[in-house]
């Protein structure tokens, strides 16, 4: 158990020999060795090839103690016998599987109809390998729609910007880099824990492309208010002729809000707002690889990013960064949606957030905690330590502390204007159980007592703020 601990936080003493060991339960002689990484002159056969692997990756983490990740890590046997089954269907070859298409075509209607699309069926939508790629189109959609407004009145068409806070997650970032578009950060403080109206106003101009609020903050779980900034845009847009686009970054909330908090004013029904993505393999409860977007209507997507493909047979209009990409996630999505319906998924997204919800009443009593993020919004917990709480542990080595007991509980630090305070999160998802959560405590409980009663532990490399992105 102290082996998981180290293996991530300090460099390895020792080095691997360079090839693999092989069991010789397995094979009894190999005239050559396994090499690492290269690759061997003839090869294994399939059993012992399996074995490798399959021993190699039993000494990854158990998916299910990981409270760092929010993506799904568990699914019926029906669904994993459609994945086995589909393993082969290419997205992208729509030609020839015209049902996987369909059914990829379906599954943004009903997202559209969720989010409250004023016409579901008229609507744009793809499917995405994950949220990363569904920003990074909608982002470029935004770029394109400010660049042809500003090309039509004559207007310079460099230095666009986007405004998020600075809690965004890493895609934000990358979109700006990649697609260079300045980034303009609005700094979360103690005053304004979320991007908000005063923020927006402060940070947007004729060069802004868009603004993009998240549904359930990375660090804390939280909403950003999305109808109070539509609405200080709309009142912008009244005053100076400034109309600047919302997309909501709904990662996480775009599947949850809907079925947990269906009165709340973030999706289409706010005409400002002209695109929604969300993770399908987050609390859309699918497997890893599958992100959605969807545009309030088909106009929203300038033409020009939309390619027209002879060479798979047909003729079929894509819009994507990848080409190839694995369709069996579609299929699983859509199982989802048949599986559950409204009422499944409110059922199984309430049953998180009450375990959220117990969590995060029962740290206060725990230790010195104070919680920023109560699982209202995602069933995410987040914590602190209480302000001017002196100790002789922080956060870094409470998460340090759990990776002795198998839980993986990120502690990393806010961003820049808060840098100086240091969060834990736990991200609740469906399969992580009330029973879990006890014990959970339990662990969490002693080892909070540990560090009390040992006083001043070695220092911990904070986790780096890269690794909690997920
Ligand atoms: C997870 C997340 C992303 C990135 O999504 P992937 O599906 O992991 O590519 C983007 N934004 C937010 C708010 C997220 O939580």
């Amino acid at each position: 158990m102290i082996r998981l601990a180290r293996r991530h936080s300090s460099p390895r003493r020792h080095t691997f020999s360079k090839d693999l060991p092989i069991n010789p339960l397995f094979v009894r002689e190999l005239t050559e060795g396994v090499p690492r990484a290269r690759l061997r002159s003839d090869g294994l056969g399939p059993d012992l090839a399996y074995q490798v692997i399959h021993d190699e990756i039993a000494m990854d983490g158990n998916a299910r103690l990981n409270l760092a990740t929010f993506v799904t890590t568990w699914m019926e046997p029906q669904a994993d016998r459609l994945y086995a089954e589909a393993v082969d269907k290419n997205m992208i070859d729509k030609d020839e599987y015209p049902q996987t298409a369909a059914i990829e075509g379906r599954c943004v209607r009903m997202l559209a109809d969720l989010w409250h699309a004023p016409d579901p069926d008229t609507t744009i939508g793809v499917s995405t390998t994950g949220s990363s790629e569904a920003c990074m189109l909608a982002g470029l959609a935004l770029k394109r729609r400010w660049q042809i407004a500003r090309r039509a009145t004559g207007a310079p068409t460099d230095r666009p910007n986007i405004v998020v806070s600075s809690a965004v997650q890493v895609v934000w970032e990358k979109f700006a880099n990649y697609f260079e578009v300045e980034p303009r950060y609005v700094p979360v403080t103690p005053e304004h824990p979320t991007l908000d109206a005063d923020g927006v106003l402060a940070a947007v101009d004729e060069r802004t492309i868009g603004v993009v609020p998240i549904l359930g903050v990375t660090y804390t779980g939280v909403y950003e208010p999305v109808a109070e900034i539509a609405r200080a845009l709309d009142e912008l847009y009244e005053r100076t002729g400034l109309d600047i686009p919302i997309h909501v970054d709904g990662a996480s909330g775009g599947f949850v809000a809907p079925f947990l908090e269906p009165q709340l004013d973030w999706d289409f029904r706010l005409p400002r707002v002209v695109s929604i993505n969300a993770s399908g393999h987050k609390f859309g409860l699918v497997y890893p690889g599958l992100g959605w977007v969807v545009w309030r209507q088909a106009t929203d997507v300038p033409e020009e990013l939309i390619f027209r493909v002879a060479y798979l047979g047909g003729d079929m209009p894509t819009l994507a960064l990848n080409f190839s990409r694995p369709g069996a996630q579609v299929l699983l999505q859509y199982y989802t949606f048949l599986r559950l319906g409204r009422e499944g998924f409110t059922a199984v997204h309430a049953s998180a957030q009450r375990v959220a919800r117990m969590i995060a009443d029962e740290l206060a009593s725990l230790g010195p905690f104070e919680v920023i993020g109560d699982g209202r919004d995602i069933p995410v917990v987040a914590w602190r330590l209480r302000p001017g709480e002196v100790r002789p542990w922080d956060l870094n080595h409470l998460s340090h502390e759990l990776r002795a007991y198998g839980w993986q509980v990120p502690a990393y630090p806010m961003p820049d204007a808060m840098s100086d305070v240091t969060v834990m999160r736990a991200v609740v998802r469906s399969e992580f159980s009330a029973d879990m959560a006890t014990l959970f405590l339990d662990d969490l409980a002693e080892c909070v007592e540990v560090l009390e009663r040992h006083g001043t532990p070695p220092p911990v490399h904070p986790t780096v703020r890269e690794s909690f992105h997920h």
